[in-house]
């Protein structure tokens, strides 16, 4: 085990003020420790820019509001926050985790008053590019856990209480020796994963299925536009477990994860080729600053 997150060096955008990385701490009597009122963004620095900043920052406040509370930062102030994390701690390639959560004048299920926190933090994190390895394709377990209904829970927030049944998941498959694992919806059709959506091709389309009860991913709609720069076409809707059968290649999206081929989901087997390989290549291009200034 590397060190312990509490532990590293740095500084730490907190409550509108840069604190030193061990001193940016929490009391026990938090409300969103206890009533998992609190969400979050994962997003990624690349070359000293973050990728697709705004969307994250328009997410994270979306998400908060859904939990009924509101951030109190814009969200340029929350882009320039973020700025301000990478450029201070000299992270070029990093990994951020905005987290906003309500405090502890109230500790009941209400509390509504309660002050709105905010933090930032970054570490290292290079993208690991190496095509010949990631096209091996990663193997995943059928999750037991399903996608809630969303009238059963806020499921379209990135809040941390609906990552309970994600830790559990991951936990089962990687004591079976598997990297993750897929998620149904509450329905039994396929979801995602637990910290990434998933696309399957077949006969040069994609397929993926509908965003309605579970994150639609920054990244998936990365995916969706470079398949569209490709005229490949992306059909998005109902995909049912026995379909994988038929379906020749299979990809996961997500911040941390990027573009990754997967090669096996429980039963069900897959073999990485040109899709994953155009999409993995295209994204690494698109994700670099000067990439983007290219596409604009
Ligand atoms: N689904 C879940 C449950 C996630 O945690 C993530 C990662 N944020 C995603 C999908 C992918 O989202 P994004 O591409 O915006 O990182």
């Amino acid at each position: 085990m590397g060190v312990s997150f509490d532990k590293l060096d740095g500084v730490i955008w907190f409550d509108g003020k840069l604190v030193p990385w061990q001193e940016a701490n929490v009391h026990v009597l938090t409300h969103g420790l206890h009533y998992a009122s609190c969400v979050f963004e994962g997003e990624r620095a690349y070359d000293g820019t973050v990728f697709r900043s705004t969307e994250h920052s328009l997410r994270l406040k979306a998400s908060a509001n859904i939990l009924d509370f509101e951030i109190p930062y814009s969200v340029a102030e929350i882009d320039a926050a973020k700025q301000l994390v990478v450029d201070r701690n000299d992270l070029p390639n990093a990994y951020l985790r905005p987290v906003a959560w309500r405090g502890s004048e109230m500790l009941g299920v209400a509390a509504s008053n309660n002050f709105i926190h905010l933090a930032i933090a970054a570490w290292d994190w290079p993208s690991y590019f190496d095509p010949a390895v990631k096209l091996r394709g990663i193997r995943m377990d059928l999750a037991d856990y399903r996608r809630p209904d969303p009238r059963t829970a806020p499921a379209l927030a990135k809040a941390s209480g609906l990552y309970m049944i994600c830790t559990i998941s991951k936990h089962r498959a990687e004591r079976k020796g598997y990297t993750d694992a897929m998620m149904l919806d509450w329905e039994g059709r396929v979801a995602e994963c637990t910290a990434a959506n998933i696309f399957f091709a077949q006969d040069g389309k994609l397929h993926t299925p509908i965003a309605d009860c579970f994150l639609p991913g920054i990244t998936r709609a990365t995916v969706i536009e470079l398949a569209g720069r490709r005229g490949i076409e992306v059909v998005e809707r109902r995909i049912m477990p026995e379909e994988l059968a038929g379906f020749s290649e299979c990809f996961i999206t997500g911040t941390a994860a990027e573009v990754t081929p997967v090669a096996e989901i429980a039963q069900w087997r897959f073999k990485p080729g040109a899709i994953c390989e155009v999409l993995m290549t295209d994204f690494a291009a698109e994700v670099q600053p000067k990439g983007r200034q290219a596409a604009a």
